[in-house]
């Protein structure tokens, strides 16, 4: 159901839309972010943008907040289909996302980028889920967090993986490893 004063904004005939958020919830939660987002709308500059990634790229690179996936490579919004995952990971979901991407999305490659000093690699997958009871969490030993005791190794199988996915036929793929303390990018496949 539209709300009161939507409905009446419809019924004047205009196209202006609402200058301010619609906010569902009571609490503060995500009032920095909804704040900064009526920022970023008035100042909005990618309307129009093509939903196809203009420069063939799609990035698989880890969920880890030091990497700037777009800054790193030169690249601008709407250049490239960008995949985040703990640890980087080639997953079901990875190869799903990929063949959409190839096939409905323009991308014609695909960059497997790792990182230094990432908290799924180099460890082991016990570890991992002890870290997570320390800090308060449940038991995760039911979860496989696709922790690579050896980084270069599992960046060289996932894209393995990845090259030999058949619905991917054809398509190249790169393994990369991510300085986070340089910003330097190394391609180890
Ligand atoms: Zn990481």
């Amino acid at each position: 159901m539209m709300a009161g004063s939507e409905a009446a904004h419809r019924a004047a005939g205009s196209n202006r839309r609402p200058s301010r958020v619609r906010r569902v919830s009571t609490d503060d939660t995500f009032d920095d972010v909804l704040t900064a987002n009526e920022d970023y709308v008035a100042t909005f500059r990618l309307a129009g943008l093509a939903p196809v990634a203009a420069r063939g790229l799609a990035v698989l690179t880890c969920m880890d907040s030091r990497i700037e996936p777009l800054s790193m490579l030169g690249l601008a919004p709407g250049d490239a289909k960008i995949l985040r995952n703990a640890g980087a990971r080639v997953t079901d979901d990875v190869l799903r996302t990929l063949v959409l991407g190839r096939y409905l999305l323009g991308v014609n490659r695909v960059m497997v980028v790792a990182h230094t000093r990432c908290r799924m690699a180099g460890g082991s997958e016990q570890e991992v889920h002890d870290a997570v009871l320390a800090a308060g969490g449940p038991d995760t030993r039911s979860i496989s967090f696709l922790v690579a005791p050896d980084q270069p190794a599992a960046v060289r199988t996932d894209v393995q993986r990845a090259r030999s996915w058949p619905y991917l036929r054809g398509t190249p793929v790169g393994g990369f490893l991510y300085d986070v303390d340089t910003g330097r990018l190394s391609q180890l496949c």
